[in-house]
């Protein structure tokens, strides 16, 4: 079987789209990235530890984000960052621990200072019914300034996985959650624009259209995925 090819992703600084496991480098010499640093370490801002954090769903791998976060930032900040670019279906509760059910959990009134000092690697967990799973793990840190007025900024993002239509192998716009729910073939639930359309299930809504989020398909989830700022 031929091995799947790395997800790849888009630096949000200059545009360039590494394979998931070259863009910690990119980030590290991106000059864009730099311009950014410099400008901002020449501000009134406070200087703090900006905490370098990829971001990636625990059972698809395909969804990944690097993240800077502020040092003086809480949890919270992240939980409502991740619910806004990933997660928000119906304002489910979520928890930080570490090492996910079975391990501890960890405030969301705590300071990334505080947390990342001693763990590097959270497991967030919304929902309590139908989970959704994020790694969250400490790739670096510098000192100095954050590059913009927000508690995170995001540098890179995956691009959206290619699905193939399972009636045409054409790219797939659409999901069917009633094949996916009923469905017995692995993946046999993508659909193109065309048959999107035309396609005879309604059990449980119309066909739903892609978006970037590892939580599409599960409870209520459409969208929008986007970033929050
Ligand atoms: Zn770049
Ligand atoms: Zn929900
Ligand atoms: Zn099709
Ligand atoms: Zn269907």
């Amino acid at each position: 079987m031929a091995r799947k090819p790395q997800s790849r992703g888009k630096c949000q600084y200059c545009g360039e789209e590494t394979a998931k496991g070259g863009m910690t480098k990119h980030l590290v010499k991106c000059e864009k990235r730099a311009q950014a640093i410099q400008t901002a370490d020449a501000g009134k801002k406070p200087e703090e530890t900006i905490w370098h954090v990829r971001v990636q769903d625990a059972y698809g791998k395909d969804f990944w984000l690097d993240i800077e976060m502020r040092g003086s930032a809480t949890l919270e900040k992240l939980d409502a960052y991740l619910r806004a670019i990933w997660l928000e279906c119906c304002g489910h509760l979520s928890k930080f621990t570490v090492g996910g059910w079975s391990g501890y959990d960890v405030g969301k009134s705590r300071r990334a200072d505080d947390v990342f000092a001693e763990e590097i690697a959270l497991l967030h967990l919304y929902d309590f019914g139908t989970t959704s799973e994020t790694e969250i793990q400490v790739v670096g840190s510098r000192q100095g300034k954050a590059t913009t007025k927000h508690p995170i900024a995001l540098m890179a993002r995956n691009n959206m996985p290619e699905k193939a239509c399972q009636e045409c192998g054409k790219p797939a716009a659409y999901l069917c959650m009633e094949c996916l729910i009923e469905g017995d073939e692995e993946g046999d639930w993508f659909l193109c624009e065309e048959h999107a359309e035309d396609h005879p299930h309604t059990e449980y809504g119309e066909p739903v259209a892609l978006v970037n989020s590892p939580r599409l398909g599960m409870c209520g989830y459409e969208g929008p995925a986007e970033p929050p700022y």
